[in-house]
């Protein structure tokens, strides 16, 4: 019970990596806004939650991530619900991406940008004035990728993001260090969500071949790393990246 006496909003926390989350979070005691566009889904892990023997320990709200009002209710919902805001997982985004020379910028550009950076702008924003007020910290925890550290194929605008993502989180931990929030990122590699499982077996076994136990990495696996993130034995663990990309950065070669 490390999160006992926690709030938590978690955006994208209908799906993936956000879902497992929740379930984490919820198993370690704390209480959850899950936040996410799909509000039906969203309302769906409220379901399995309250399945799991955990009633009342988690509410639905409909948020748009790059609409910073949305994100303001979205944070107020979890005041008036719960009492309070401890720890946001700025967790919501989206994937794709064209060749450069391709790029509509108002198809290939804005949008992702719209959700991918500014919603967590919007998230660290409108949650970190909430811990604030409350006077008693708090934890920022955003989602990267391993692309935000690096040139990948198909991935101009979703590398800017998740690069802003990591740059956001070092900036917020030193301007909110005076109020005991924390700030971290962490950049998953390749993880079996609906991201991943869209495409072919013939990718997907390519994928789990860049990391180092040769398979996708679980949503779950994320989670367990966030709930730690998020509790007080990360304390020490502020204005970085917290790698969980099972060695996707590691050089290896296989001869065989
Ligand atoms: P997912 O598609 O399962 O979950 C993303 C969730 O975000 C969905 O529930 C979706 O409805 C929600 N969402 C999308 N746009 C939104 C918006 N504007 N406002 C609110 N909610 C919105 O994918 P996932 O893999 O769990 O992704 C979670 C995060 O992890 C994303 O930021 C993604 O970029 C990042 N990530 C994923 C991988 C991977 O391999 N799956 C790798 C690196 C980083």
């Amino acid at each position: 019970m490390r999160l006992d006496g926690k709030v938590a909003i978690i955006t994208g926390g209908a799906s993936g990596i956000g879902r497992a989350t929740v379930h984490k979070f919820v198993r370690e005691g704390a209480k959850v806004l899950v936040a996410d566009i799909d509000l039906a889904r969203a309302e769906q892990v409220v379901a399995e939650v309250e399945d799991a023997g955990f009633a009342g320990a988690a509410a639905a709200v409909a948020v748009d991530v790059s609409v910073f009002a949305d994100v303001e209710a979205m944070v107020a919902r979890a005041v008036e619900i719960f009492g309070a805001v401890h720890v946001i997982f700025n967790n919501a985004g989206i994937a794709g991406g064209a060749p450069l020379l391709e790029h509509d910028p108002a198809v290939d550009y804005e949008p992702m940008i719209r959700v991918d950076q500014h919603g967590v702008y919007y998230g660290i924003l409108a949650a970190g004035r909430q811990m604030a007020k409350q006077g008693a910290g708090g934890v920022i925890i955003s989602t990267s990728s391993v692309y935000g550290e690096q040139a990948a194929e198909l991935s101009f605008t979703y590398s800017a993001a998740k690069a802003a993502v990591i740059s956001f989180t070092r900036s917020a931990a030193y301007e909110l260090a005076e109020h005991g929030i924390r700030a971290v990122a962490i950049t998953p590699g390749r993880v079996a969500t609906p991201i991943i499982n869209q495409f072919s077996q013939e990718l997907r076994d390519t994928f789990a071949s860049e990391q180092l136990r040769g398979r996708l990495t679980e949503p779950e696996e994320i989670a367990d790393v966030v709930a730690f993130l998020a509790s007080d034995e990360s304390r020490v663990i502020n204005g970085t990246v917290v790698s969980v990309e099972d060695g996707y950065s590691v050089f290896k070669q296989r001869l065989d």
